[in-house]
């Protein structure tokens, strides 16, 4: 079968877009309630641009427990690359304008604190191993990291200013946890087979117990990196979804535009082959 794919292709640094409705589902796709009140939700979220939304998509304290992983991901390793890029927010007043810069500067290390958009931003997402599903070894605990490949998207800008300035290098430090971005990636992979699928053609969505419970140890059984080299691809977000069987498997890019890995996640089985195109 052709992969069924959502691309997004429309803007490469300008990160204006329309929101795209996808359909309108009635019950939450978490816990499956349709008697409280539904809100929408992003499949990827809205602080990253993100324009696929499903409708009436999620209960109030479902929406609380995937909120929560994204703000990890949002306001902590991704913060300042959503800031130097300007993505759209809600909260323009968390936004931060300046950061600090460990530089060295004739032979002596000095912490500079310059504008955003003068800052080196770059974006250093993880590269994990393959899901263990796919290559049968055993996952213990967590999601074992393979790199962090590092982007500059204004490299040669901001380092051309810096070096006028006497810099002669500089330090980027961040942090990622590395379990709430798998979780994170589990949350878009599972929104998308929803949309294409329909909530009742999922028989089980292994990914569903991880996205809801933070305990839940052994994440990269289902969600990894395809660990071929990181390139750069035509399209900002990018979505395939592929079949084996009955399992659904999905390659997401994120930020595509850029030399960034592509993502692999086993999302589920489907219930009843009849209704699978
Ligand atoms: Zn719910």
């Amino acid at each position: 079968m052709r992969p069924y794919t959502l691309h997004l292709s429309n803007f490469r640094y300008n990160l204006t877009v329309k929101t795209i409705k996808l359909a309108n589902i009635g019950k939450c796709i978490y816990c499956l309630t349709s008697s409280h009140p539904l809100q929408t939700e992003h499949i990827i979220p809205y602080a990253l641009n993100g324009p696929w939304i499903l409708r009436r998509a999620t209960c109030e304290k479902c929406a609380a427990i995937t909120s929560s992983i994204e703000l990890i991901i949002l306001r902590g390793s991704l913060n300042l690359f959503r800031a130097g890029l300007d993505f759209q927010t809600r909260r323009k007043e968390l936004r931060p304008t300046t950061w600090t810069l460990p530089v060295t500067r004739d032979g002596t290390e000095e912490i500079w604190t310059i504008p955003t958009t003068e800052y080196p931003v770059f974006l250093d997402l993880p590269v994990y191993e393959l899901p263990a599903h796919q290559t049968g070894k055993t996952i213990e605990r967590g999601i074992n990291y393979v790199a962090h490949p590092l982007v500059i998207p204004n490299f040669q800008s901001v380092s051309e200013a810096l070096k006028n300035r006497g810099v002669t290098s500089f330090t980027l430090k961040n942090t990622w946890e590395p379990h709430a971005f798998a979780r994170f990636l589990a949350k878009v992979a599972y929104g998308f087979a929803v949309s294409f699928y329909g909530l009742d053609n999922l028989q089980e969505a292994y990914v569903l117990p991880y996205i809801l419970d933070e305990n839940q140890s052994d994440i990269g059984r289902y969600v990894g990196s395809d660990t071929t080299k990181p390139h750069e691809g035509k399209h900002f977000y990018e979505i395939d979804l592929f079949r084996r069987g009955l399992e659904i498997i999905e390659r997401i890019r994120l930020f595509g535009t850029l030399p960034v890995p592509d993502y692999i996640v086993v999302v589920g089985r489907l219930r009843d082959p009849k209704n699978v195109v």
